[in-house]
């Protein structure tokens, strides 16, 4: 009973699902890493130091640390007979790979640090749960998969112009971070999006509410990325749209996760 009141008291912990399946998956992947995740920060180490053939290679980040692979080495990835993806090859430019993926890699460090990132040439994926696929096959330019108690994973294609790559970075960096988002904030960016968003001429998969706060976010974090004043405060209280996307795009909501990752292991 005092736990409880104690979370509520906790206008931060309101917002964040840390209690629920996904909060309790992602708390116990950043414990399984958390050691590393500090030393990293600390003495900052260089992301990786292995130089393959960066046109057919496969960059895995796990807590910062990049490693390669080859391209058609096996993904892991949560959902397991529910989620076929696969890196096949694509056109990179080999001199802009690197940059390309210390960017996203720290990026989503920065942002959703317990999310296991592959970054490849052309990325293809199938979710397989019901047969019912709104996206699968199609060459994409990103894919965050999670499902409870298996991890969360980003998939990100290299073969797009820089900009484009750096959007879709953020769009599922938001997917990662609003898996452990409650409805309240979730609730909040939908207050713009549902009811004063565009239409999208009926396409039913750009409108729903997940696509929607994603390309709401990864436009909220380009223009930060260009050097507009994002700031917002977040009323923890009264959340609203930006509050929620700077509190992401900051490293403030990262930051909250891996204090409770760090309580809870003691
Ligand atoms: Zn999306």
């Amino acid at each position: 009973m005092f736990g409880i009141i104690g979370r509520v008291r906790d206008p931060v912990r309101r917002l964040l699902d840390l209690d629920g399946p996904r909060g309790r998956e992602a708390v116990g992947a950043i414990v399984g890493g958390f050691d590393r995740l500090l030393h990293d920060r600390e003495v900052g180490e260089p992301l990786w130091s292995e130089h393959p053939n960066y046109t057919d290679a496969v960059a895995r980040v796990d807590f910062g640390e990049v490693r390669w692979q080859g391209l058609h080495d096996p993904l892991e990835l949560p959902g397991r007979g529910r989620l076929m993806a696969a890196f096949a090859a694509g056109y990179v430019r080999p001199d802009r790979v690197a940059s390309r993926v210390a960017w996203a890699a720290n990026t989503l460090q920065h942002t959703v640090p317990w999310s296991r990132v592959y970054i490849g040439p052309a990325l293809w994926v199938c979710c397989l749960d019901d047969g019912n696929c709104p996206v699968g096959g199609r060459d994409f330019g990103g894919y965050h998969a999670s499902y409870t108690g298996q991890g969360s994973v980003i998939l990100l294609s290299l073969e797009r112009r820089a900009d484009a790559f750096h959007e879709v970075t953020h769009h599922e960096a938001w997917h990662a971070a609003a898996a452990l988002m409650r409805p309240e904030a979730l609730a909040a960016v939908d207050e713009a999006t549902r009811k004063r968003g565009d239409d999208w001429k009926g396409d039913a998969y750009l409108c729903t509410p997940d696509e929607r706060r994603a390309r709401a976010y990864q436009r909220f974090a380009t223009l930060a990325d260009e050097g507009f004043d994002m700031t917002a405060p977040l009323d923890f209280e009264r959340p609203d749209a930006k509050g929620v996307f700077w509190w992401l795009y900051s490293g403030a909501f990262a930051e909250r996760v891996q204090d409770e990752a760090a309580r809870r292991a003691g």
